[in-house]
């Protein structure tokens, strides 16, 4: 069972889908998605935010 984050559901307006065996890798290409699409740096996602992207992980 895979586990998948939509960028939409962090209310991007943003298409992309990532999927990852483990919320670990899947919490990577997601802070590597984000530096590179968004401009964030995963330095400066705040704990709160790390929840709501915890959060808006779904298993498949
Ligand atoms: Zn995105």
């Amino acid at each position: 069972m895979a586990k998948v984050l939509r960028c939409r559901d962090l209310g991007m307006n943003c298409p992309k889908e990532m999927r990852a065996e483990t919320e670990e890798k899947l919490l990577k290409l997601a802070a590597e998605h984000a530096e590179k699409d968004h401009g964030i740096s995963a330095a400066m996602i705040p704990p709160s935010v790390l929840a709501m992207v915890k959060a808006a992980i779904k298993d498949e």
